[in-house]
């Protein structure tokens, strides 16, 4: 009797990877090698070949930008809308909403605190998902920053787009309706407020399709090359430490690459 065929499980993949796979696929690689090296205290393996060709430009392309919204002030909240979800794991949240009207969902009240995608091996956390009076849900992702300085540089807008994008999917699957949206909340602390925005990212089948095709296009490439630019190495986490070969640049402080060995013939 043949035995029966097992299906490999998909790669598990997180907002965070795909902001990061569409920067530098080779950052996202290292960024794992170097989690599993803080988890285990052994770095992990590294796909990218040491003769592996760099790229000029990420090998993803962008999401639907066509219908997103930007918008001045504050976020508008509603007397009936509710918080039903806060990422505990985050501390330096802004209170979006007095305690009365805050009713996390009971899914997230006994420890779990992941929003699970099982069937497109898929997890992450928004920073808030808000349930409004009509009963659509919608997840906000808050960012630290000014929302105008250097909105029109595409590059670093759209890495928050792609995570307003993969936290609706999470909310669909979580909460069984889709989003028509989601919003990244710009919420300039370091201005005190002064230029406070946000965006709303539409989500409809364009982007959902997007998604779709976006993951499995991370899980199936295997080469997760790099892509040398200066403004994605001089951030780079992994560059900052002296793990990759190919930086454009690197951080003024950064760590000497030729300090590590790593793992599988890869040296940094
Ligand atoms: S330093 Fe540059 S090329 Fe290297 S992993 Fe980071 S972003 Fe990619």
């Amino acid at each position: 009797m043949l035995a029966p065929l097992s299906v490999p499980a998909a790669e598990h993949l997180t907002p965070h990877d795909l902001v990061t796979y569409f920067r530098c696929p080779h950052e996202m690689e290292l960024g794992r090698a170097l989690h599993a090296l803080r988890n285990t205290g052994t770095l992990g393996p590294v796909r990218t070949p040491l003769d592996v060709v760099p790229l000029r430009q990420s090998p993803l392309f962008s999401p639907p930008l066509g219908k997103l919204t930007v918008n001045e002030g504050r976020l508008d909240l509603f007397d009936d809308d509710r918080l039903v979800y806060e990422d505990p794991g985050e501390d330096d949240l802004p209170m979006l909403f007095p305690s009365e009207r805050v009713q996390i969902d009971p899914k997230f009240t006994n420890s779990h605190s992941t929003l699970v995608d099982a069937a497109w091996g898929f997890a992450g956390r928004p920073d808030f998902v808000i349930r409004q009076a009509d009963g659509e849900f919608y997840p906000v992702e808050y960012k630290e920053t000014h929302l105008f300085g250097g909105y029109h540089e595409a590059h670093v807008r759209l890495f928050d787009t792609i995570q307003a994008v993969a936290e609706c999917r999470l909310v669909e699957v979580t909460f069984g309706r889709r989003p028509a949206f989601g919003v990244v909340l710009y919420g300039d602390e370091a201005g005190g407020g002064l230029h406070e925005g946000w965006v709303r990212v539409p989500y409809e089948e364009a982007e959902a399709h997007w998604l779709e095709y976006a993951l499995r296009q991370v899980r199936e490439d295997r080469v997760r090359a790099p892509v040398p630019a200066e403004r994605n190495c001089v951030s780079c986490a992994p560059n900052a430490e002296g793990y990759c070969r190919f930086a454009a640049a690197r951080p003024p402080d950064g760590r000497d690459p030729t300090s590590h060995h790593g793992p599988s013939g890869f040296r940094p």
